[in-house]
């Protein structure tokens, strides 16, 4: 196990916009904010999702396309840094008419039809994205 310490720096609120992409505009945000470090989460609801599964043993993501209007749940994650830019990975949890949820890690192409986002910034630790050789993910890598 390996950890950094930071400090509580900025905290934002807001709204994503109507049709806006969930994951895309978290991170254009974090870009123009220069928020290299965050947790972030969100509520709301959305017109049709991507969410994607882990497949452990192919060491791929599988996506799944839900075309239809969805209940935002939760959704949780963090910022970092991966190739300079900051990168969000988050897990969302929707809900459908009949109240069943469904989840993943979220990815582009999941639309808002209403969003309610909160970044809290986290200052001090420097935290990269690299390939994981153990797990074939982009995990955070400790600086040498
Ligand atoms: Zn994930």
């Amino acid at each position: 196990m390996w950890y950094q310490k930071g400090e509580k720096g900025r905290t934002y609120i807001g709204r994503i916009p109507f049709r806006g992409d969930l994951l895309e505009n978290i991170q254009e945000f974090a870009a123009r904010e220069k928020i290299s470090c965050a947790r972030v989460e969100a509520i709301g609801a959305v017109e049709k999702a991507v969410i994607s599964y882990y497949n452990q043993d192919k060491r791929v993501y599988e996506d799944r396309h839900f075309d239809e209007h969805l209940e935002i749940m939760g959704c949780l994650g963090n910022l970092s840094l991966r190739d300079g830019k900051p990168a969000a990975h988050l897990h969302i949890t929707l809900g459908d008419s009949e109240g069943s949820l469904k989840g993943g890690h979220l990815q582009k192409g999941t639309v808002v039809f209403a969003g309610e986002f909160v970044i809290e910034e986290i200052v001090g630790p420097e935290l990269h994205r690299e390939y994981d050789p153990d797990t074939g993910l982009p995990l955070w890598k400790k600086d040498s």
